[in-house]
C-alpha cells in the first residue's frame, strides 16, 4: 500500500465503473473494471475507439482471467458499451492471468488479433499447455526450498498448485501480432508508443499515446500498490529487480501531467512522483535487507518477514518468496551481499569470512 497517495492526484475521485458497465476517462477512451477473486480484488481493462481497414470498432486493452463472472461481465459491454460496433483488436499488455485469460475467447468471438509482445506471447502458450505455473507445482516448491521455505504445509500446496496459470489462461491465440519497445500504433488515428518494461514480467507493453497525454500503464506503473518483482523456478539467477528500476526510469521522460491509466487502481497523475516513490520504497527495503544480512546471514525465507511484516496466504507466500529473493539477488549481483550454498542446499546471503570463498 501506497503511504504516499497523497502525492498523486485521481482526476475522477472516487468515481468507478460499475460492474458490466464502461467509464469514459477521456474522449474514445472507455474504463471497464472486472472483480478478481484474489487478495488483488479487480483489474482495470480499457476500450480505445478505433478504425482498422475502414470499419469502426474498438480496440481492447487486457481481458480479465478466464471465468465464467468475466465473461458474463464482457457479454454485458459487447452488448451495451460498444455503441453497436465490434472488436476489432485485442492489446494485451503482458502474459499475466487477469490480463491474458480471456483474449483467446475474445479473439475468437470476434474474429480479431492479439497484439502483444513477443517473448510474452511464447511464455504465456508455454504455461498455459505445460501445466505448471510460476507461483505453483515442483519446480517453484524446490526452488522455494532451497531458497529457506521449510513449512511443509506450505510447500504441498505450493506442490500442488500445478496448475494454477493454466486455470485462468486455459488457451491462448495460436497467432499474434508483435509489440516491440519504440514501435508506435495507430489506434483510431492516434499514435501510441509501446514503452518496453522488464522484472515484472518477461516482456511488457505499456502504451504512450502523446497526443491525448495518456499513458496505458499495465501493472508498470501503478499508483496504490507496488509492482510484485519476482525471481521464479524457470529463471533461478535472475535479476528482475535490476531490470524493473531501470524500466521505469522510462516514464520520467514522459510530461509530468500525463494522465496514468492503471491495471490496478484509479486513473491518475503524478507519474514522475510515482518513479520516485518507487525508487524509494525498494531503496529502503534494499538497505533493510543488507542491514539484517550484514549482521548474520539469511535466507529468503528469513528475510521475508523483515519486507512482508503482516501474516501471509500460500499464495501470498509465494509473491514474498519471490520478491525477496529478487531484492537479495540485486544486493548479491551488485556485490553488496554474497551467496553460499549450504550443506543443507540451502541459499544464504551475507558477507562470509575469506576462508569460506573457494580457493582459487
Ligand atoms: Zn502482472
Amino acid at each position: 500500500m501506497n503511504l504516499l497517495e497523497r502525492e498523486l492526484h485521481y482526476p475522477l475521485g472516487d468515481t468507478l465503473p460499475p460492474s458490466g458497465k464502461t467509464l469514459e476517462v477521456a474522449p474514445g477512451i472507455r474504463w471497464i473494471r472486472m472483480a478478481l477473486p484474489f487478495a488483488l480484488d479487480h483489474v482495470n481493462l480499457w476500450l480505445l475507439r478505433d478504425t482498422i481497414g475502414g470499419v469502426e470498432g474498438w480496440t481492447v486493452v487486457d481481458c480479465c482471467i478466464a471465468h465464467d463472472d468475466s465473461r458474463a461481465q464482457w457479454e454485458e459491454i459487447f452488448s451495451t458499451g460498444l455503441d453497436g460496433l465490434p472488436v476489432l483488436r485485442v492489446v494485451v499488455t503482458h502474459m499475466h492471468p487477469d490480463h491474458i485469460g480471456l483474449a483467446d475467447w475474445i479473439c475468437k468471438r470476434w474474429n480479431a488479433p492479439l497484439w502483444i509482445s513477443a517473448t510474452d506471447f511464447y511464455v504465456a502458450h508455454v504455461l498455459s499447455s505445460q501445466g505448471d505455473s510460476l507461483a505453483g507445482g515442483d519446480d517453484a516448491a524446490d526452488f522455494f526450498a532451497a531458497h529457506g521455505l521449510s513449512d511443509p504445509k506450505v510447500l504441498e500446496s505450493i506442490r500442488r498448485r500445478s496448475d494454477y496459470y493454466s486455470e485462468l489462461v486455459p488457451s491462448v491465440p495460436r497467432r499474434f501480432v508483435r509489440l516491440l519497445d519504440g514501435d508506435s500504433i495507430d489506434i483510431g488515428g492516434q499514435a501510441w508508443r509501446c514503452i518496453g518494461g522488464y522484472g515484472h514480467a518477461p516482456e511488457h507493453i505499456a502504451l504512450y499515446c502523446a497526443s491525448s497525454n495518456i499513458l496505458l500503464g499495465g501493472d508498470m506503473m501503478l499508483p496504490r500498490i507496488s509492482t510484485n518483482v519476482s525471481v521464479h523456478a524457470g529463471e533461478p539467477e535472475a535479476d528482475p529487480l535490476k531490470l524493473f528500476l531501470k524500466s521505469i526510469e522510462r516514464f520520467d521522460e514522459l510530461p509530468s501531467d500525463a494522465l496514468g491509466l492503471p491495471a490496478h487502481g484509479k486513473p491518475f497523475t503524478g507519474i514522475h512522483q510515482r518513479v520516485r516513490q518507487l525508487q524509494d520504497h525498494h531503496r529502503d527495503r534494499l538497505a533493510e535487507l543488507l542491514e539484517a544480512c550484514m549482521l548474520r546471514p539469511h535466507t529468503a525465507a528469513e528475510g521475508m518477514p523483515i519486507l512482508f511484516k503482516r501474516q501471509l496466504d500460500v499464495h501470498q507466500t509465494t509473491f514474498a518468496m519471490g520478491e525477496t529473493i529478487a531484492h537479495l539477488h540485486l544486493l548479491w549481483f551488485s556485490g553488496q551481499l554474497q551467496r553460499q550454498l549450504g550443506t543443507d542446499g540451502v541459499y544464504r546471503f551475507g558477507r562470509f569470512p575469506d576462508r569460506a570463498a573457494p580457493s582459487a
